[in-house]
């Protein structure tokens, strides 16, 4: 795979920007061919998006530039999360998306894809940040 950022975001370097796709790219296997990660100036209150164009095997995600640095990675992990439910064909996009084959009526907070990438967003955080540790006994 092939990724490469554009923009520039205001809280954190590149170089842990890359930390983070690096990680959460293996952690998830993804395998699209290129993913492009845009950093721009998203209205106050969006954090990021996530778009995935099958045929060409490309995602895209958004990430706002002025979030904080912690806020940033989970951002990055949350919409990768998101391309690998894209990838592995159990989110659809259109209008509505479809989760499993069924359409996305929920609310926000209800839908099990967002339920999904919170749970995984937080549990990629705190291996990439080593608050948890896994001992083998
Ligand atoms: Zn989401």
């Amino acid at each position: 795979m092939i990724y490469y950022v554009t923009g520039t975001p205001v809280n954190v370097t590149l170089g842990r920007v890359y930390e983070a796709v690096d990680f959460a790219c293996n952690a998830l296997g993804l395998t699209v061919e290129t993913l492009e990660v845009v950093f721009s100036p998203l209205p106050t209150g969006a954090c990021g998006y996530a778009d995935y164009e099958e045929e060409e095997s490309h995602a895209e995600i958004e990430v706002s530039r002025d979030l904080s640095e912690n806020e940033t990675i989970r951002t990055i992990f949350h919409e990768l999360v998101h391309v690998c439910q894209y990838d592995r064909g159990w989110l659809q996009v259109g209008y509505p998306q479809l989760w499993n084959g069924k359409p996305v009526n929920d609310i926000y907070s209800h839908r099990e894809h967002e339920q999904e990438a919170y749970s995984l967003e937080l549990f990629l955080y705190e291996d990439f940040t080593n608050v948890r540790r896994q001992v083998f006994l």
